[in-house]
This record gives structure tokens, sequence and C-alpha cells, in this order.
């Protein structure tokens, strides 16, 4: 067997164009386009290439981009100041603080500090309770790529069986929780499971959000399960190269009936979701209905 591939890319490709004829749509409306704020502190380089593609693609959606960057060793008072004036600019409807931050910033305090509506990352305390109790909130941006991508492919998710190696705040635990709310039979490992082959091979749906490359094997899973491969790992690909790698071994696309390829699944729906929570959040903060197929 052959894996089908889920096209991450051309999905997201497919939503930002979508989002576009959408944000044209809400200029004329309201006179206004969706705004979106990055904040970087610091220079670390995986995040400068982060920042910069969500610069540009938010402008090439016909969104405006406020950018702003602050040195490594900025205080926690000027960063959650700089926070709160961003809450209170009403040309900025979603606020994203690329993380990891440099040591001595607490993360927690800025998500909290984050006003709820404009929490385009889904990690404030509020949004993510809203999601457990099905009330409409802002999900997280990889969780809810994962999900469009599972939808698009699979259809009604009602009684599958997932489950989703990883239990972090920002992918494994949301996406479990978007997976119950479709009626999926949901199993969390993490790295404390015992069997682990035995519990993934449980799985008409594998989710694999662990950060090792290619940990999950072939012979792990249910023949023509469907795996969604959310890891990006750099591994050494020899003469000085480097590659990036998934968290599911290579061998699996003999086994599944469909996969995400790394790169080119998961990765680019995170940004494509970004800029649909954009859109979310400045449709709610304007009383209007989010157009369809933004959100869940
Ligand atoms: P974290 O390190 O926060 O969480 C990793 C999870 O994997 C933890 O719950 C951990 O368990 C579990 N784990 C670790 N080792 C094992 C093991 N041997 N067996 C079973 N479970 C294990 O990572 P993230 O959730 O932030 O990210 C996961 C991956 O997804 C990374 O490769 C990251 O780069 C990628 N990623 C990709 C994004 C994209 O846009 N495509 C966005 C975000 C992340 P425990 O809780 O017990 O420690």
């Amino acid at each position: 067997m052959i894996a089908t591939l889920i096209d991450g890319k051309g999905f997201a490709a497919r939503l930002r164009a979508d989002l576009a004829a959408h944000v044209a749509q809400l200029k004329e409306q309201t006179g206004e386009a969706p705004g979106l704020a990055v904040v970087l502190v610091g220079e670390d380089a995986a995040s400068q290439v982060y920042v910069r593609s969500k610069e540009r693609q938010t402008v090439e959606a016909g969104m405006e981009s406020f950018s702003h960057r602050l040195p490594a060793d900025v205080s926690e008072d000027v960063l959650l100041g700089l926070v709160r004036e961003l809450n209170a600019d009403t040309r900025v409807h979603g606020i994203l603080v690329q993380f990891p931050l440099p040591g001595g910033l607490s993360q927690q305090k800025v998500i909290e500090a984050i006003d709820v509506d404009k929490d385009v990352d889904g990690f404030h305390v509020e949004n993510v309770g809203r999601v457990a109790a099905g009330l409409p909130g802002l999900v997280p941006c990889t969780p809810l790529g994962c999900l469009m991508l599972l939808r698009d492919h699979l259809g009604d998710l009602t009684g599958q069986e997932a489950v989703v190696v990883g239990r972090s705040h920002t992918v494994g635990k949301p996406v479990a929780q978007l997976l119950i709310n479709q009626s999926c039979t949901v199993t969390v490992a993490h790295s404390r499971t015992r069997d682990l082959p035995d519990v993934v091979r449980r799985g008409d749906i594998v989710v694999a959000a662990v950060g090792r490359p290619e940990m999950v094997k072939a012979e792990w899973l249910k023949p023509g399960c469907t795996v969604i491969d959310v890891g990006i790992n750099r591994i050494d690909a020899g003469e000085g190269k480097t590659r990036l790698v998934g968290d599911v071994d290579a061998a699996a696309w003999d086994v599944a009936g469909a996969m995400t390829p790394v790169p080119g699944g998961v990765g680019p729906m995170t940004i494509a979701c970004l800029l649909a929570n954009t859109v979310t959040a400045f449709c709610r903060q304007k009383g209007l209905t989010p157009p369809a197929g933004l959100g869940l």
C-alpha cells in the first residue's frame, strides 16, 4: 500500500486565497482590514524565519501587519506594556508573541496579558476553556490545521478511533480536545505511556506530535489508517547538510492509507490558520459572523 498524500501545502494555499477574498469583502463592508501584530523578542534564527513568513503572508492576504522587534534583554514590564498597548489599539485584531521567549521572560504572563478576543494563538486559558466547553473561541493554529486536513480527507470523523501521541498544551492536548468535539474516541499517549506500539495500533487516525525524529514506526500502525505528522525535526543528512523529518518513520507510507508529508503537511497549515484566526477575531470584534470554513 502506498498512502495517499495529504497535501497541507496545497490546502493552505487554497485557504489563503479564500481568506484574501474574504478580507477584500470585509474591507468593502467595514472600510477596515483585519490587523495582525507580531512581536518577536530576541534574535532566535528559526523564530525570525517564522515571523517573516507570518508577516509576508498577512500582507499577501490583504491584511495589515504590525511588526514589533524587542531585544533579548527587554524587561518583562516593557514586553507586557507593549501587549497592553496592542490590546488597546483598534487597528490590531490579533496579537501573536512568537515563542519561545528568551530566558527570564514568562510565556504564561504574556499569554494571560493578551486580550482573549485578540489571542489568535488560542493559548489563553479562557480560549482553552471555550474550546473545551464547545463554545466559540480561538483555536490554536497547528491543532486547527490538523483538524482541517482530517476533515477534508475523511469528512465526518464521528466514531473514529484517534490516537494522539504527545500532550503539550500547544499541540497534543488541543488536538485531542478538537477530536473529542468531533465525536472521535480519543486516546492521548505521552512519554509515560506503556506499550506505545499497541496503543498507536488502535488508531484509525494517528496524530504524532512528539518532537522525536521518525519515532512512530510503520509496524505500530493499523494498516490503512490516516496519519497526521506534526513533527518538525532537523537531522544530519551527511556532508555538513541537514534535512527535515517528521515524528513518523518514512516506512509508514507503505502501511498508512493517507499521510501528511514533512515538510509540506501540517507546517504550512499553521500560518494559514493564524490568518484565519485573525479574520475570525476581526469579525467577532465587529459583531459580524466569521466566514464559514475558517474554524470548526
Ligand atoms: P513538546 O516537547 O512540548 O511535547 C512533546 C510531547 O511528546 C510531550 O507530551 C511528551 O510527553 C511526548 N513524548 C516525548 N517523548 C516521547 C516518547 N518517547 N513516547 C511518547 N511520547 C513522548 O512538543 P510540541 O508539542 O510543542 O511539538 C511536537 C512536535 O511538533 C515538534 O517536532 C515540533 O517541532 C512540532 N511542531 C510543529 C508545528 C507545525 O507548525 N507543524 C507547530 C508546533 C510544533 P510528556 O508530556 O510525558 O513529556
